[in-house]
């Protein structure tokens, strides 16, 4: 783990590791070739990711996360519990992730920026 995580640095400047928070995808796009995990969508809990995401930064002080879904920011009432939940236990990190591009807004967007 820590040759790749210094392969990251070195390449890149930071260190990223991958987290799944949610699992399908509702909407059947047209160019799209199937979502890996199906079209239910479901989700762990705020608090169950926190944990996760806690765990990697205090065993591998990564500086980043890629979150490798099939799509995110589905529920804005999740990612708002979800970056409180990071606030009270210092686990923000900044992170990519899938996004359909329609439901970018502000709201989100403030939340995705706090984490
Ligand atoms: S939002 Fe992404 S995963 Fe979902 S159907 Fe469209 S392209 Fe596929």
């Amino acid at each position: 783990m820590q040759q790749y995580l210094d392969f990251w640095r070195e390449h890149n400047g930071y260190a990223s590791l991958s987290i799944s928070v949610a699992r399908g995808c509702p909407y059947g796009c047209n160019w799209c070739q199937d979502s890996v995990h199906g079209q239910r969508f479901r989700q762990r809990s705020p608090q169950n990711v926190v944990a996760e995401v806690k765990t990697l930064m205090e065993t591998y002080q990564i500086d980043r996360l890629r979150v490798v879904d099939d799509v995110d920011g589905i529920d804005l009432e999740w990612f708002e519990a979800w970056a409180e939940a990071a606030e009270e236990q210092a686990a923000t990190l900044p992170f990519e992730a899938l996004y359909q591009v329609e439901r970018q807004d502000v709201p989100m967007m403030d939340i995705r920026d706090s984490l």
